[in-house]
C-alpha cells in the first residue's frame, strides 16, 4: 500500500522536494535542532496528544462544524458551497490550532516566554491567549500600518497581557514584523520560543504547524461525509503563509479532491500591488527557508500589498511551493474588490461576517460554484471571522443595501 502523503513529506532535513530547509545564522542552529528534537519526541507522546485533545475540546471549542451555505449556493446557482467554520474557534480564527500546541512545546522546552510576528493580529491574539492559558510571557511584533488598521486586535493582545512591539521599518506590515520578531528572538532564544504563525520559517515550523492544523482537514473529511455521503469535489482556502490551507488540504491530500489555494491579487498585477507569491514569484530564500517568493529588481523580498493584512506576505510555505510544483494543488486569484464583495455577500446571505483574508476564498468559491453543475460540491475553509475588519471595511466600502 502507498504510504500516506503526510508521512512522506518533508524529508528529515525539512525539504518538501527542493523547498523548505533551515537557513539559519550559526547561533540559531542549535536552538532549532532542539526544537526539532523536542517536537519529534512530543508528537507521538500520548500525554502531549491527550493534553492537546483536551484543550481543543474543552477550551477551544473543537470540533468546529461544517455549515451548508444554502443561501449563498442559491445565489450562485451552481455547485453546493459548504463552510468549515474555523471562525467559531475561540479567538475567531484557525490560528489557535497551532498556538496552543506551540505554547505546550515551549513549556516542554523549559521556555518562559513566547515571541511572534502578526499581520492582521489574529496570530498575536491567539498566541497571547495560549500564553495566558499556559502561564507564559508573550511578546508580539506587528507592523505600524497594521497596528492602525487592526486596532481592536492590538487592544485584545494588550488586555490578554501581551507586549506589542511595533515594526517601524520598510512597509511596516507583516514581513517587517517577522524581521523584527526574529531580531529579538536571536537575542533571547535561551529563554524564549519564536512561535511562527504559519507554515513558514525554518524547519521544523512548516511541518509542525501543518501537523497542528491538520485537525481541520481530518475533522472536515468526517463531517463532510456526514453531510453528503461523499467527499467534496473542490476544497478552497486562502493562502498567506498557507497554514489554514495546509490544515484543510491535509485531510484530502490522498483523495481525488481538487485542492485550490487562493492568493491575494490586491489592486493589480504590478509588483507592489499584490501578494500573489506562488503565481508571480520565483525560487528564493527568505526568513530562513527556500520557497517561491516575490523579488524586487535587486532580488530582495518585494513590497507586497493586500486588503487582507494576514495574507500580504512576499513568500509562501514551502509545502505549498512543492504541492503546486507537482500539480497536486491549484492556485487561484482574488483581488481586493472581489474580496470586499464576498465579505458583504456572506454577511448578508448567511449571517457570517468573514475575515477579509477568508473573503478571498469565499470570492473564488462563488466564482467556481457559478460555472459548476448543482451535483458538484465545494468546501471552503472559513478561516476566521471578520469582527476585526468591520471598521476598516465600512469606512472604505459602502454597505450594500444599507437600510438606514
Ligand atoms: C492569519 C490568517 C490567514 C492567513 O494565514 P495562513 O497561514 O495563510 O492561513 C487567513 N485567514 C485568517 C482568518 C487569518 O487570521
Amino acid at each position: 500500500m502507498k504510504k500516506p502523503y503526510l508521512e512522506t513529506q518533508p524529508d528529515e532535513n525539512g525539504y518538501f522536494g527542493k523547498f523548505g530547509g533551515a537557513f539559519l545564522p550559526p547561533m540559531l542552529e542549535e536552538p532549532f535542532a532542539q526544537i526539532q528534537k523536542e517536537y519529534e519526541k512530543i508528537k507521538t507522546d500520548p500525554e502531549f496528544i491527550e493534553e492537546l485533545k483536551y484543550v481543543r475540546k474543552h477550551y477551544q471549542g473543537r470540533p468546529t462544524p461544517i455549515s451548508f451555505a444554502k443561501n449563498l449556493t442559491e445565489h450562485c446557482g451552481g455547485a453546493k458551497i459548504y463552510l468549515k467554520r474555523e471562525d467559531l474557534n475561540h479567538t475567531g480564527a484557525h490560528k489557535l490550532n497551532h498556538c496552543m500546541a506551540e505554547v505546550i512545546l515551549a513549556k516542554h522546552l523549559g521556555k518562559k516566554k513566547v515571541i511572534a510576528e502578526t499581520g492582521a493580529g489574529q496570530h498575536g491574539v491567539a498566541l497571547a491567549t495560549a500564553a495566558a492559558y499556559f502561564g507564559l510571557e508573550c511578546e508580539i511584533h506587528m507592523g505600524e500600518v497594521d497596528i492602525v488598521k487592526e486596532h481592536p486586535n492590538v487592544v485584545r493582545m494588550k488586555i490578554l497581557g501581551a507586549k506589542v512591539v511595533p515594526a517601524t521599518h520598510g512597509l511596516k506590515t507583516l514581513k517587517e514584523a517577522v524581521d523584527s520578531a526574529f531580531g529579538v528572538y536571536m537575542e533571547t532564544y535561551e529563554e524564549s520560543l519564536f512561535c511562527i504563525g504559519s507554515v513558514v520559517g525554518p524547519h521544523p515550523f512548516p511541518v509542525m504547524v501543518r501537523d497542528f492544523q491538520s485537525v481541520v482537514g481530518f475533522e472536515s473529511k468526517e463531517q463532510f461525509l456526514e453531510h453528503e455521503d461523499k467527499l467534496p469535489d473542490h476544497v478552497i482556502a486562502c493562502v498567506g503563509g498557507g497554514s489554514n490551507a495546509m490544515g484543510i488540504f491535509a485531510g484530502f491530500i490522498d483523495d481525488d479532491v481538487e485542492l485550490i489555494g487562493v492568493e491575494p491579487m490586491g489592486k493589480g498585477e504590478k509588483l507592489g500591488e499584490h501578494a500573489a507569491s506562488l503565481t508571480y514569484g520565483e525560487e528564493g530564500v527568505m526568513h530562513g527557508f527556500n520557497s517561491i517568493m516575490l523579488k524586487d529588481a535587486e532580488g530582495e523580498p518585494a513590497p507586497v500589498y493586500s486588503i487582507g493584512s494576514g495574507i500580504d506576505y512576499p513568500s509562501v510555505g514551502p509545502e505549498h511551493a512543492y504541492l503546486s510544483s507537482i500539480g497536486r494543488t491549484k492556485v487561484a486569484l482574488c483581488n481586493d474588490e472581489e474580496a470586499v464583495d464576498a465579505f458583504y455577500k456572506l454577511s448578508q446571505l448567511e449571517g457570517i461576517i468573514p475575515a477579509l483574508e477568508t473573503a478571498h476564498a469565499i470570492a473564488y468559491a462563488m466564482k467556481l460554484a457559478k460555472i459548476l453543475p448543482s451535483d458538484k460540491t465545494i468546501l471552503v475553509n472559513l478561516s476566521g471571522r471578520g469582527d476585526k475588519d468591520i471598521d476598516f471595511v465600512v469606512d472604505n466600502h459602502e454597505i450594500p443595501n444599507a437600510k438606514f
